[in-house]
Order: structure tokens, then sequence, then C-alpha cells
């Protein structure tokens, strides 16, 4: 890049900020990208954490098309199915009631991967790092923007200026890009908050991704490769704010306790491999998608609880989905019908997906005795009744 005008500027180089530069960058577009954060932010800092991402097959598909898969999948674990399993309670111990496990038909295609977040981000910041067409700023914010005809102007944190064709928001829930603009959200708090932790079990994960249910919201465990014998997971534990703000205050043997209790002896005996993380839920989903010479993706467009596997999957369908349109020679870059494709095109996939997962969660969280009955039955009917568990595994898998 020899001036200051780029074709793209990218707020946000969190996970999908990252992967939009990439993809951007490898179609022969220039890239800016900005992150508040410091360089050595991106170099496993976060290595005794468990937070992981959990993504479809259509994704790693995607991160293979743009040259990033080759250096994620030695990290990645495989999922080849997801157990639903479904719990009661007798003398304050769960037991299974029902458990169906989904997989593909091909069964030799994984339902998708799992990864660790610190992973994923130090590897994406390697390859954007070396990419020549890409600028990467971190430890340097917006400062302020002013959109002009066929170009956006914008000024930094560390002095530097840039005109920009189109300006993407990638910049979280928070995001700085989305505020500016001016576009609203409608957002929720689901007074839930999620665990996330490592554990290590008696038993071979098998590849398989647990999600179980009880009250509170579920207790999902999902495979890692991290030990060649597969008794390495990582956890998400959904519950009420009230019972996860008890949970992470406990000692650590006392919360090692709860973990083996909640999880019904899926995987025999637990051992905790990392302190708890608490992250507090709420969805949020933005009314528009776009402004002038703009565009927001991800987390500032739509936050979901992690349940399903959806939220990055429906990241990466937004990168796919605004590079297509880029791409497109009938459009120019980042004008006004190009950008109302993005949004018409986004809308439809991102407001049935949230409300999935939002409805997934009721029903998961539930301490209805007449709701719960209603679960098991409908566990068990959506796995008997073929065509409708073919169609859901195919949104879920993100080919609808
Ligand atoms: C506990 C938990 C578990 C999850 N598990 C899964 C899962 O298994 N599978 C799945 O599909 N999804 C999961 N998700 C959702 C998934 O993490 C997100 O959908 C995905 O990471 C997209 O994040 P993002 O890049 O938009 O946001 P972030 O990762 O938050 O990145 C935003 C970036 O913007 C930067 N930033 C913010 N403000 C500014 C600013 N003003 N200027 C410059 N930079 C800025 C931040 O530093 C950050 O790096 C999970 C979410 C949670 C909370």
């Amino acid at each position: 890049m020899k001036n200051n005008n780029t074709d793209v500027f990218i707020s946000g180089g969190g996970l999908s900020g990252l992967i939009a530069s990439i993809a951007f960058a490898k179609n022969s577009f220039s890239v800016v990208c900005v992150d508040r954060n410091k360089p050595e932010f991106y170099k496993k800092t976060e290595k005794n954490t468990f937070r992981t991402t959990a993504f479809l097959e259509p994704s790693k598909r995607f991160l293979d098309e743009i040259g990033i898969w080759q250096y994620l999948e030695k990290y990645s674990c495989p999922m080849q199915s997801l157990k639903i399993v479904d719990t009661t309670k007798s003398d304050n111990k769960l037991d299974i009631k029902t458990s169906k496990t989904f997989s593909n038909d091909n069964y030799s295609i994984p339902l998708g991967w799992n990864i660790k977040n610190s992973d994923m981000l130090s590897e994406l910041y390697k390859i954007a790092s070396k990419e020549k067409n890409i600028r990467f700023h971190s430890d340097t914010t917006i400062q302020e923007f002013e959109t002009l005809n066929d170009y956006i102007e914008l000024k930094l944190t560390d002095g530097s200026q840039y005109k920009s064709k189109l300006l993407i928001g990638s910049d979280g829930k928070e995001s700085f890009v989305r505020n500016k603009l001016k576009i609203n959200s409608i957002s929720k708090d689901l007074k839930q908050s999620a665990l996330t932790f490592g554990i290590e079990h008696e038993y071979n994960h098998e590849h398989i991704s647990n999600e179980i249910y009880s009250s509170g919201g579920p207790f999902t465990t999902v495979p890692l490769g991290i030990k060649n014998d597969g008794t390495i997971s990582s956890v998400v534990w959904m519950d009420s704010e009230n019972n996860t703000d008890k949970l992470i205050n406990l000692g650590r043997s006392e919360f090692e306790k709860k973990v083996n209790e909640r999880s019904a002896n899926i995987l025999g005996k637990l051992k905790l491999i990392s302190d708890p993380q608490i992250w507090k839920m709420h969805t949020q989903v933005a009314t528009r998608l776009i402004s002038y010479r703009a565009a927001i993706i991800a987390e500032a467009a739509h936050v979901i609880p992690p349940i399903g596997a959806q939220g990055f999957n429906m990241s990466v369908n937004d990168i796919k989905c605004l590079l297509k349109k880029s791409l497109d020679p009938s459009y120019k870059l980042g004008e006004t019908r190009m950008l109302l494709s993005y949004e018409r095109q986004r809308f439809i996939d991102m407001n049935l997906r949230v409300g999935s997962v939002n409805l997934l969660n009721r029903v998961s969280r539930t301490d209805n005795q007449i709701l719960k009955r209603i679960r098991s039955k409908s566990i068990d009917f959506l796995f008997n009744f073929k065509p409708l568990k073919s169609s859901l595994m195919s949104f879920g898998l993100g080919s609808k």
C-alpha cells in the first residue's frame, strides 16, 4: 500500500475482524485493520483459559478457501456428533432421561470443529502480519471519521489518517462504529451467565459434543485434541446469574464437585484443568447492518448465547456475503446498492438463527415440569422424524 488510500478499513481485530481482513486481502483488496489491544494480546497470553470456539463445517470450508485452515487445523478438534441429553433430578442427583446423537449422514464429514480462542487469534494475527495487502494497527482505535461521497475519511488515535471506500465495523458488541453511525440495536438481558473452563475426563470424548439439559441453561462439553487419548474437553455451563455468581465464588474443589454433579456422569469423573471464566449473557440484534459506505458484521451486528455453535458461524456468513458483494462486478466497492444487497441477504439468515437459538435457550433453561416433559418428547420426536431432523441439521450446519 503506497499511500493512505485503502479499499477496506476494518475496526476491530478480534476473530471476525482478522478473518475479514485476510479474506479481503487474499482477494486483492487493500485493507487497514485497527484493534485497541496491544500486540502481546495476540501472543497466546490466554494459554491457561479455556474459552473455545466450536464452528460448523461450512465455516471451516470458507477458512480453507481463503488459505487459513492449513494453519488452524493442527489446533482444531473435529466434532463428529452432537449428543442432546435431557436429565431428571432424583435424590439431588442428575440422571439421564433421554439422549439422542446427531451426526452427519455422511459420517466421514465432521459436524464441526473446536479450537481454543487463544490459538486461533495468535495464528490469525501471524497470518495478517505477513499479508502484504494488510496494514494492522494494534493499540489503536478510530478517533473520528467523516463520510464523503466517494470515501470515508478516518483519523486514528496513533495519528495516522486514511481514506477508505468501505468501512467495516467488527468491533464487538459495544461497537464504536455502530454507535457513531447511530445504528440502534434491540437488546435483551437474559439474566444468565456462561462459565467457561477446561476439564480432563475419565472416558474418551469420542469427538462428541454433549449438550446436557437440566434447568438454568445447558451444560455443554466440547471435545479438544490437546491430548491424543481424547480426555480433554472445554465446557460452557450456562445458568441463571444468581447461580453462576455463587459457583464462580466457590473454592476449586467445591466447584469441581458441582461440575461433576451437573455433568450427569456423561464423561465419567471430571477434573478441572483451568479456572472458570464468567461471561454475562444477552441477545442483541442491530436494526440496520449498513450506513453510507459502511457495514457492520459479527458481534457488532448480532450477539447470541453460545448454543448450537451459531455465533461465529453467523459472523463467517456475514464476511462471506460482504466479500461476495464486493467481488460482484455489477457493484462498485462500498456503493449503496452493494450494501443494501448485503443487508437484505444477511437479515433473513440472522433473524432466523437468533430466533432459533433464543427458543432453544428458553426450552433448555426451563424449570416448568410440563415444559420439561415436552422437551424430552420433542428431542425423541426430532430424532425419529427424519425429514424434520434432516432439515434442522442442515440449518444448523449452515447449508441452508
Ligand atoms: C462464552 C462464549 C462462548 C462462545 N462460544 C462460541 C462457540 O463455541 N461457537 C460460536 O460459533 N460462537 C461462540 N461464541 C460467540 C463468538 O465468540 C462470537 O460470535 C465471535 O467471536 C465473533 O466475535 P467478534 O470478532 O465480533 O467480537 P470480539 O471477539 O469481541 O472482537 C471484537 C474486537 O474488537 C476490538 N475492539 C472493540 N472496540 C474497539 C474499538 N473502539 N476500536 C478498535 N478495536 C475495538 C476488541 O479489542 C476485539 O478484539 C461464544 C461467545 C461467548 C461469550
